[in-house]
Protein backbone atom coordinates (compact mmCIF):
# COMPACT_ATOMS: atom_id res chain seq x y z
CA UNK A 1 0.00 0.00 0.00
CA UNK A 2 1.24 3.61 -0.57
CA UNK A 3 2.78 5.26 2.02
CA UNK A 4 1.08 8.88 2.41
CA UNK A 5 2.96 12.72 2.37
CA UNK A 6 0.65 14.80 3.33
CA UNK A 7 2.12 18.87 2.99
CA UNK A 8 0.94 22.26 4.47
CA UNK A 9 1.26 24.65 2.32
CA UNK A 10 1.57 24.46 -1.82
CA UNK A 11 4.37 27.44 -2.58
CA UNK A 12 7.93 27.06 -2.49
CA UNK A 13 8.72 24.61 0.06
CA UNK A 14 5.98 22.87 -0.33
CA UNK A 15 5.76 22.68 -3.62
CA UNK A 16 9.09 22.05 -4.40
CA UNK A 17 9.29 19.16 -1.67
CA UNK A 18 6.10 17.85 -3.24
CA UNK A 19 7.77 17.59 -7.23
CA UNK A 20 10.97 16.50 -5.67
CA UNK A 21 9.25 12.95 -4.02
CA UNK A 22 7.27 12.56 -7.31
CA UNK A 23 10.41 12.43 -9.80
CA UNK A 24 11.85 9.44 -6.95
CA UNK A 25 8.45 7.72 -5.90
CA UNK A 26 5.38 6.78 -8.02
CA UNK A 27 2.17 7.33 -6.75
CA UNK A 28 1.44 3.62 -6.04
CA UNK A 29 5.11 4.04 -3.57
CA UNK A 30 3.94 7.54 -2.51
CA UNK A 31 1.04 9.86 -2.73
CA UNK A 32 1.72 13.17 -1.94
CA UNK A 33 -1.13 15.47 -1.02
CA UNK A 34 -1.28 19.10 -0.15
CA UNK A 35 -2.93 21.72 1.59
CA UNK A 36 -2.71 25.07 0.35
CA UNK A 37 -5.31 27.81 1.65
CA UNK A 38 -5.48 29.96 -0.97
CA UNK A 39 -6.08 29.16 -4.47
CA UNK A 40 -2.98 29.49 -6.26
CA UNK A 41 0.44 27.00 -6.15
CA UNK A 42 3.76 27.76 -7.14
CA UNK A 43 3.83 31.70 -7.44
CA UNK A 44 6.69 33.94 -7.22
CA UNK A 45 6.41 36.27 -4.08
CA UNK A 46 9.51 37.76 -4.60
CA UNK A 47 8.03 39.21 -7.71
CA UNK A 48 5.18 40.77 -6.50
CA UNK A 49 6.67 44.40 -5.83
CA UNK A 50 7.71 44.33 -9.84
CA UNK A 51 4.04 43.50 -10.11
CA UNK A 52 2.78 46.33 -8.12
CA UNK A 53 5.36 48.74 -10.15
CA UNK A 54 4.09 47.49 -13.66
CA UNK A 55 7.52 45.83 -14.04
CA UNK A 56 5.98 42.48 -14.57
CA UNK A 57 2.51 43.06 -16.89
CA UNK A 58 0.65 40.07 -14.99
CA UNK A 59 0.09 37.92 -12.28
CA UNK A 60 -0.03 34.84 -14.48
CA UNK A 61 3.72 35.19 -14.99
CA UNK A 62 4.46 35.11 -11.49
CA UNK A 63 3.15 31.53 -11.07
CA UNK A 64 5.31 28.59 -11.87
CA UNK A 65 2.99 26.01 -12.04
CA UNK A 66 -0.84 26.10 -11.40
CA UNK A 67 -2.62 23.32 -9.34
CA UNK A 68 -3.78 21.90 -12.34
CA UNK A 69 -0.22 21.61 -13.58
CA UNK A 70 0.60 19.56 -10.16
CA UNK A 71 -2.38 17.38 -10.72
CA UNK A 72 -1.44 16.32 -13.84
CA UNK A 73 2.34 15.36 -12.46
CA UNK A 74 0.19 12.86 -10.02
CA UNK A 75 -0.10 15.30 -6.79
CA UNK A 76 -2.59 15.72 -5.01
CA UNK A 77 -3.51 19.38 -4.50
CA UNK A 78 -6.22 20.50 -2.77
CA UNK A 79 -6.40 24.54 -3.07
CA UNK A 80 -8.48 26.80 -0.78
CA UNK A 81 -8.34 24.01 1.71
CA UNK A 82 -6.76 25.07 5.32
CA UNK A 83 -4.63 22.98 8.22
CA UNK A 84 -5.78 23.74 11.34
CA UNK A 85 -4.05 21.72 13.77
CA UNK A 86 -1.97 18.65 13.76
CA UNK A 87 -2.72 15.22 15.90
CA UNK A 88 0.84 14.02 16.07
CA UNK A 89 -0.56 10.68 18.04
CA UNK A 90 -3.42 9.66 15.28
CA UNK A 91 -0.71 10.66 12.53
CA UNK A 92 -3.54 13.29 11.59
CA UNK A 93 -4.15 16.53 10.49
CA UNK A 94 -7.47 18.79 10.56
CA UNK A 95 -8.27 20.44 7.59
CA UNK A 96 -10.93 23.01 6.73
CA UNK A 97 -12.59 23.05 3.01
CA UNK A 98 -12.61 27.03 2.87
CA UNK A 99 -15.42 26.53 -0.25
CA UNK A 100 -17.58 24.11 1.78
CA UNK A 101 -16.73 24.93 5.66
CA UNK A 102 -16.58 21.05 5.98
CA UNK A 103 -13.55 20.18 8.07
CA UNK A 104 -12.03 16.44 8.10
CA UNK A 105 -8.85 14.55 9.52
CA UNK A 106 -6.80 13.38 6.86
CA UNK A 107 -4.06 10.50 7.87
CA UNK A 108 -0.26 10.96 7.05
CA UNK A 109 3.05 9.00 7.27
CA UNK A 110 4.84 11.60 6.24
CA UNK A 111 4.18 14.94 7.19
CA UNK A 112 5.90 18.35 5.58
CA UNK A 113 5.23 21.61 7.37
CA UNK A 114 5.92 24.48 4.85
CA UNK A 115 3.50 27.19 5.40
CA UNK A 116 5.72 29.85 5.53
CA UNK A 117 5.60 33.22 6.94
CA UNK A 118 3.35 36.16 7.93
CA UNK A 119 4.24 40.01 8.00
CA UNK A 120 3.91 41.46 11.73
CA UNK A 121 0.76 43.73 12.04
CA UNK A 122 1.19 45.64 15.07
CA UNK A 123 -2.01 47.00 17.03
CA UNK A 124 -2.09 50.38 16.04
CA UNK A 125 -5.43 52.29 16.42
CA UNK A 126 -6.88 51.84 12.55
CA UNK A 127 -4.84 49.37 11.34
CA UNK A 128 -7.71 47.53 9.76
CA UNK A 129 -8.67 50.14 7.95
CA UNK A 130 -9.27 50.01 4.19
CA UNK A 131 -6.48 51.24 2.27
CA UNK A 132 -3.85 49.75 5.09
CA UNK A 133 -2.56 46.67 3.89
CA UNK A 134 0.60 43.97 3.26
CA UNK A 135 1.95 43.03 0.08
CA UNK A 136 2.56 39.64 0.81
CA UNK A 137 -0.10 37.65 -1.99
CA UNK A 138 -1.04 37.89 -5.17
CA UNK A 139 -4.51 38.93 -3.62
CA UNK A 140 -2.69 42.09 -2.10
CA UNK A 141 -1.05 43.14 -5.76
CA UNK A 142 -4.67 42.98 -7.18
CA UNK A 143 -5.91 45.01 -3.95
CA UNK A 144 -3.35 47.77 -4.25
CA UNK A 145 -4.12 47.55 -7.92
CA UNK A 146 -7.45 48.51 -6.88
CA UNK A 147 -6.70 51.10 -4.90
CA UNK A 148 -4.54 52.97 -7.61
CA UNK A 149 -7.34 52.62 -9.87
CA UNK A 150 -9.91 53.86 -7.36
CA UNK A 151 -7.91 57.16 -7.43
CA UNK A 152 -5.08 56.67 -4.39
CA UNK A 153 -2.30 59.01 -5.38
CA UNK A 154 -0.57 59.19 -2.31
CA UNK A 155 1.02 56.13 -0.96
CA UNK A 156 2.97 55.60 2.54
CA UNK A 157 5.49 52.68 3.26
CA UNK A 158 5.57 51.53 6.49
CA UNK A 159 9.45 50.08 7.38
CA UNK A 160 12.35 50.40 4.95
CA UNK A 161 13.41 46.92 4.65
CA UNK A 162 14.33 45.18 1.67
CA UNK A 163 10.81 44.50 0.60
CA UNK A 164 9.67 48.28 2.25
CA UNK A 165 11.85 49.50 -0.69
CA UNK A 166 10.88 47.65 -3.46
CA UNK A 167 7.54 48.57 -3.13
CA UNK A 168 8.01 52.04 -2.96
CA UNK A 169 10.20 51.60 -6.01
CA UNK A 170 7.37 50.30 -7.54
CA UNK A 171 4.38 52.42 -6.67
CA UNK A 172 7.02 55.89 -7.98
CA UNK A 173 7.07 53.64 -10.57
CA UNK A 174 3.23 54.10 -11.00
CA UNK A 175 3.38 57.76 -10.27
CA UNK A 176 2.39 57.88 -6.87
CA UNK A 177 3.82 60.18 -4.51
CA UNK A 178 5.30 57.86 -2.05
CA UNK A 179 6.93 58.37 1.71
CA UNK A 180 9.08 55.64 3.42
CA UNK A 181 8.36 56.00 6.94
CA UNK A 182 11.45 53.93 9.00
CA UNK A 183 12.00 53.63 12.64
CA UNK A 184 15.46 53.69 12.76
CA UNK A 185 18.19 56.37 11.39
CA UNK A 186 18.69 54.40 8.52
CA UNK A 187 17.01 52.42 5.35
CA UNK A 188 17.81 48.89 5.64
CA UNK A 189 19.29 49.41 8.86
CA UNK A 190 18.90 45.27 10.11
CA UNK A 191 21.42 44.39 7.68
CA UNK A 192 23.62 46.90 6.21
CA UNK A 193 26.48 49.03 7.86
CA UNK A 194 25.48 53.03 8.23
CA UNK A 195 27.34 54.30 5.24
CA UNK A 196 25.84 51.76 2.81
CA UNK A 197 22.78 52.67 4.37
CA UNK A 198 23.59 56.52 4.21
CA UNK A 199 23.85 55.64 0.38
CA UNK A 200 20.88 53.80 -0.16
CA UNK A 201 18.97 56.94 1.69
CA UNK A 202 20.72 59.46 -0.81
CA UNK A 203 19.32 57.16 -3.92
CA UNK A 204 15.74 56.97 -2.46
CA UNK A 205 15.39 60.74 -1.93
CA UNK A 206 17.35 61.31 -5.39
CA UNK A 207 14.96 59.12 -7.19
CA UNK A 208 11.68 61.33 -5.53
CA UNK A 209 11.18 59.40 -2.15
CA UNK A 210 9.97 61.43 0.88
CA UNK A 211 11.91 59.58 2.95
CA UNK A 212 11.03 59.81 7.03
CA UNK A 213 13.94 58.24 9.02
CA UNK A 214 14.06 58.00 13.15
CA UNK A 215 10.14 58.29 12.85
CA UNK A 216 7.71 55.86 14.50
CA UNK A 217 4.47 54.85 13.69
CA UNK A 218 1.45 55.07 16.20
CA UNK A 219 -1.82 54.82 14.69
CA UNK A 220 -3.94 55.73 11.34
CA UNK A 221 -6.49 58.53 10.92
CA UNK A 222 -9.50 56.90 9.85
CA UNK A 223 -12.56 58.84 7.67
CA UNK A 224 -15.53 56.30 6.86
CA UNK A 225 -13.49 53.59 7.30
CA UNK A 226 -10.51 54.06 5.18
CA UNK A 227 -7.39 55.45 5.79
CA UNK A 228 -6.13 59.32 5.11
CA UNK A 229 -3.30 59.64 7.58
CA UNK A 230 -0.47 58.02 8.97
CA UNK A 231 -0.02 59.44 12.75
CA UNK A 232 3.86 59.00 13.41
CA UNK A 233 5.21 60.81 16.40
CA UNK A 234 6.99 63.58 14.41
CA UNK A 235 2.98 64.24 13.07
CA UNK A 236 0.52 63.30 10.63
CA UNK A 237 1.46 62.16 6.72
CA UNK A 238 -1.27 61.93 4.41
CA UNK A 239 -2.06 58.72 2.79
CA UNK A 240 -4.85 57.04 0.35
CA UNK A 241 -2.75 53.72 0.47
CA UNK A 242 -0.44 52.56 3.20
CA UNK A 243 1.43 49.57 2.43
CA UNK A 244 2.92 47.33 5.73
CA UNK A 245 6.72 46.50 5.51
CA UNK A 246 7.96 45.40 9.30
CA UNK A 247 9.34 41.57 10.21
CA UNK A 248 8.10 38.86 9.26
CA UNK A 249 6.90 35.66 11.52
CA UNK A 250 7.47 32.15 10.46
CA UNK A 251 4.05 30.39 10.55
CA UNK A 252 4.93 27.79 13.45
CA UNK A 253 2.18 27.85 15.73
CA UNK A 254 1.26 23.83 15.16
CA UNK A 255 3.83 23.62 18.32
CA UNK A 256 1.08 24.78 20.68
CA UNK A 257 -1.05 22.01 18.83
CA UNK A 258 2.25 19.88 20.23
CA UNK A 259 4.14 19.82 16.93
CA UNK A 260 7.34 19.97 17.10
CA UNK A 261 9.92 23.13 19.43
CA UNK A 262 10.64 25.86 17.86
CA UNK A 263 14.22 27.54 16.79
CA UNK A 264 15.90 30.89 18.40
CA UNK A 265 14.36 33.10 14.94
CA UNK A 266 10.57 31.53 15.67
CA UNK A 267 10.49 28.81 13.27
CA UNK A 268 10.36 25.31 13.82
CA UNK A 269 13.48 23.69 14.84
CA UNK A 270 15.03 21.39 11.93
CA UNK A 271 18.14 19.74 12.20
CA UNK A 272 20.07 19.76 8.65
CA UNK A 273 18.27 16.93 7.23
CA UNK A 274 14.62 19.21 7.87
CA UNK A 275 13.70 16.44 10.74
CA UNK A 276 11.88 18.13 13.47
CA UNK A 277 12.34 16.72 16.96
CA UNK A 278 8.53 14.56 15.96
CA UNK A 279 9.03 11.51 13.96
CA UNK A 280 7.82 11.79 10.40
CA UNK A 281 7.37 15.17 10.54
CA UNK A 282 9.55 18.13 8.59
CA UNK A 283 9.36 21.40 8.25
CA UNK A 284 11.04 24.09 5.49
CA UNK A 285 10.90 26.86 4.38
CA UNK A 286 10.20 30.54 6.03
CA UNK A 287 8.53 28.47 8.67
CA UNK A 288 11.34 26.26 9.97
CA UNK A 289 14.61 27.04 11.57
CA UNK A 290 17.46 25.16 10.03
CA UNK A 291 20.43 25.03 12.12
CA UNK A 292 22.43 27.91 12.25
CA UNK A 293 19.66 28.94 13.84
CA UNK A 294 21.32 32.46 15.18
CA UNK A 295 17.71 33.31 16.45
CA UNK A 296 18.18 36.47 13.43
CA UNK A 297 17.84 34.92 10.12
CA UNK A 298 14.47 33.75 8.25
CA UNK A 299 15.35 31.98 5.49
CA UNK A 300 14.55 33.43 1.48
CA UNK A 301 13.13 32.19 -1.63
CA UNK A 302 16.69 30.39 -2.15
CA UNK A 303 16.35 28.06 1.32
CA UNK A 304 12.82 27.57 0.35
CA UNK A 305 13.72 25.87 -2.76
CA UNK A 306 17.01 24.90 -2.35
CA UNK A 307 15.97 22.12 0.18
CA UNK A 308 13.84 20.62 -2.25
CA UNK A 309 16.39 17.67 -3.29
CA UNK A 310 17.26 17.06 0.23
CA UNK A 311 13.52 16.57 1.40
CA UNK A 312 12.61 14.34 -1.89
CA UNK A 313 15.72 11.92 -0.48
CA UNK A 314 15.38 11.99 3.25
CA UNK A 315 11.34 11.83 3.60
CA UNK A 316 11.84 8.87 0.67
CA UNK A 317 14.47 7.44 3.03
CA UNK A 318 17.61 8.71 1.69
CA UNK A 319 20.07 10.53 3.47
CA UNK A 320 21.21 14.35 2.52
CA UNK A 321 22.23 17.18 4.47
CA UNK A 322 21.21 20.71 3.93
CA UNK A 323 23.87 23.01 4.01
CA UNK A 324 22.41 26.37 4.15
CA UNK A 325 22.43 29.21 1.42
CA UNK A 326 25.52 32.06 0.90
CA UNK A 327 24.93 34.13 3.63
CA UNK A 328 23.58 32.03 5.98
C1 LIG B 1 6.81 40.92 -1.36
C2 LIG B 1 7.85 39.87 -1.11
C3 LIG B 1 9.10 39.97 -1.72
C4 LIG B 1 10.07 39.00 -1.48
N1 LIG B 1 11.30 39.12 -2.08
C5 LIG B 1 12.23 38.16 -1.88
C6 LIG B 1 13.51 38.25 -2.51
O1 LIG B 1 13.79 39.19 -3.26
N2 LIG B 1 14.41 37.25 -2.26
C7 LIG B 1 14.12 36.17 -1.45
O2 LIG B 1 14.95 35.28 -1.27
N3 LIG B 1 12.92 36.08 -0.85
C8 LIG B 1 11.99 37.04 -1.04
N4 LIG B 1 10.77 36.93 -0.44
C9 LIG B 1 10.54 35.81 0.50
C10 LIG B 1 10.14 34.56 -0.25
O3 LIG B 1 8.97 34.80 -0.99
C11 LIG B 1 9.90 33.49 0.79
O4 LIG B 1 11.12 33.25 1.46
C12 LIG B 1 9.44 32.19 0.17
O5 LIG B 1 8.21 32.37 -0.51
C13 LIG B 1 9.25 31.18 1.29
O6 LIG B 1 8.67 30.03 0.78
P1 LIG B 1 7.78 29.11 1.70
O7 LIG B 1 7.26 28.05 0.81
O8 LIG B 1 8.54 28.75 2.92
O9 LIG B 1 6.59 30.04 2.22
P2 LIG B 1 5.42 30.77 1.37
O10 LIG B 1 5.90 31.12 0.01
O11 LIG B 1 4.91 31.85 2.25
O12 LIG B 1 4.34 29.64 1.24
C14 LIG B 1 3.62 29.14 2.33
C15 LIG B 1 2.27 28.70 1.81
O13 LIG B 1 1.59 28.04 2.87
C16 LIG B 1 0.23 28.38 2.82
N5 LIG B 1 -0.29 28.14 4.17
C17 LIG B 1 0.07 28.75 5.32
N6 LIG B 1 -0.58 28.24 6.36
C18 LIG B 1 -1.38 27.28 5.87
C19 LIG B 1 -2.32 26.39 6.46
N7 LIG B 1 -2.54 26.41 7.76
N8 LIG B 1 -2.98 25.52 5.67
C20 LIG B 1 -2.76 25.51 4.33
N9 LIG B 1 -1.90 26.34 3.71
C21 LIG B 1 -1.22 27.21 4.48
C22 LIG B 1 0.23 29.84 2.39
O14 LIG B 1 -1.00 30.21 1.81
C23 LIG B 1 1.38 29.86 1.37
O15 LIG B 1 0.95 29.66 0.06
C24 LIG B 1 9.77 37.89 -0.65
C25 LIG B 1 8.50 37.77 -0.07
C26 LIG B 1 7.54 38.74 -0.29
C27 LIG B 1 6.18 38.59 0.34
Amino acid sequence: MARRLVIIGGDAAGMSAATQVRRTKTVAEMEVVVFERSSRTSYAACGLPYLVGGFVKSPDSLIARTPEQHRAKGIDVRTRHEVTAIDVRASTVAVRDLNSGRVFAEHYDELLIGSGASGISPQWPGIDAKGVLQLRTLDDAATIEQLIASGARRAVVVGAGYIGLEVAEGLLERGLHVTVVERLDAPMGAVLDADMAMDVAGAMTAAGIDLRLGTAVTGFTVVSGRVTAVETAAGPVEADLVVIGLRVRPNAGWRERQASALGDSGGIRVDDHLRTDTPHIWAAGTASSPPPDDGRAIGGADDAYRQGPRRRTNIAGGDAAFGGVPGR
